[in-house]
């Protein structure tokens, strides 16, 4: 159903990466009045708190974003934590949205609920072929409870939702966690770092594994669309996947480093591909607005002027 003119979206994890973009995409847009929520509103976690802040505001459409991200290490080292925190948020979210009268849901999943059997490009209608990947399977598993949870919701109480199946983010207010969070924002921190230090950027594994990172700012504007006429799991990403080696080659010539990359081939790759058919994103007429080097650039240029008080 498209938005009406009366829609109140409430955005929840409004203070993250995700959010802040998207608070911005939906204010820039006519027709909807915009909440931002953070845990400084309420603590998502718990009931109470969430149900009271959904009937204080009584919006007609929720974007949930909130979630303990961690990036792939955090995952692994707190799995327990990562999936009791996340199914309680997720939890609460959806049954307090359900009381408060909410009409739809936009859930933030994440492309980690595909299991490594899938065929690639993965498509959305086999997320629930295999288990996930076992290293971030705690954080999985609650996006996928959090899909369970909207069908269930849907077919009994007629709540619509979406199922945004989010490929790597990056972008300005990122966490620049070189050790335990996403590679971009990693790999961001290490070359400012080299730069600064004139120092060489050690990256782990070969530099071959493809990977899709779509820019915040387009991941805003397709979640505005999945949100005004979508309905079910989508996948959010560009459809482009590109190696790490040559990712580390743009902020290479982005960051101005002089010395050559050096790769620690003794730190394992991962997968060695994750693409995404995201042939129902573009049937909503998205098309990302920026290409990856400028996108890149944008992001470094963030990280530059605030890397005193950017989040890690
Ligand atoms: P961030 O870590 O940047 O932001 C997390 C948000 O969640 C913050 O606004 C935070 O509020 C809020 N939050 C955390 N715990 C609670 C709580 N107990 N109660 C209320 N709010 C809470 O995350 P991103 O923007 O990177 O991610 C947004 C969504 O996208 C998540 O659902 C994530 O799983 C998903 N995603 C992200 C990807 C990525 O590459 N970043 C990739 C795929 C999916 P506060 O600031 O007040 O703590």
């Amino acid at each position: 159903m498209a938005n009406t003119t009366s829609d109140v979206a409430l955005v929840t994890g409004a203070s993250g990466l995700m959010g802040r973009a998207l608070v911005q995409e939906l204010r820039d847009a006519a027709g909807t009045t915009t909440v931002a929520v953070s845990s400084q509103d309420a603590d998502l976690t718990k009931f109470e708190q969430t149900l009271e802040m959904m009937e204080r505001h009584r919006p007609t459409i929720v974007y949930h974003l909130a979630a303990r991200v961690t990036g792939i290490m955090g995952n692994m080292r707190a799995q327990g934590q990562a999936y009791l925190d996340n199914v309680r948020m997720n939890t609460n979210v959806i049954e307090a949205a359900r009381i408060a009268g909410v009409r739809k849901i936009v859930a933030m999943g994440s492309a980690a609920v595909y299991s490594d059997m899938v065929r690639l490009p993965m498509v959305e209608e086999e997320v629930w072929i295999g288990p996930p990947h076992g290293s971030e399977a705690g954080y999985a598993h609650a996006k996928r409870g959090m899909l369970a949870q909207l069908e269930a919701y849907r077919d009994q109480y007629g709540m619509e939702f979406a199922f945004c199946i989010s490929t790597n983010l990056f972008g300005p207010h990122d966490k620049f966690d070189e050790e335990c969070g996403h590679v971009l924002p990693s790999l961001i921190s290490k070359f400012h770092r080299a730069v600064q230090e004139d120092q060489p950027v050690t990256i782990w594994g070969t530099g071959k594994p493809e990977r899709d990172f779509l820019y915040v700012k387009d991941a805003a504007a397709a979640m505005r669309l999945i949100g005004r006429s979508f309905s079910g799991p989508i996948n959010l990403a560009t459809g482009q996947a590109i190696s790490i080696a040559n990712v580390a080659g743009l902020l290479k010539e982005i960051s101005g480093l002089r010395h050559e990359l050096q790769w620690d081939r003794t730190k394992p790759d991962g997968q060695k591909m994750r693409s995404y058919d995201i042939g129902k994103l573009q049937n909503l007429g998205f098309q990302p607005g920026s290409s990856l080097k400028q996108a890149l650039r944008e992001t470094f240029e963030w990280y530059a002027a605030h890397c005193d008080t950017a989040r890690r």
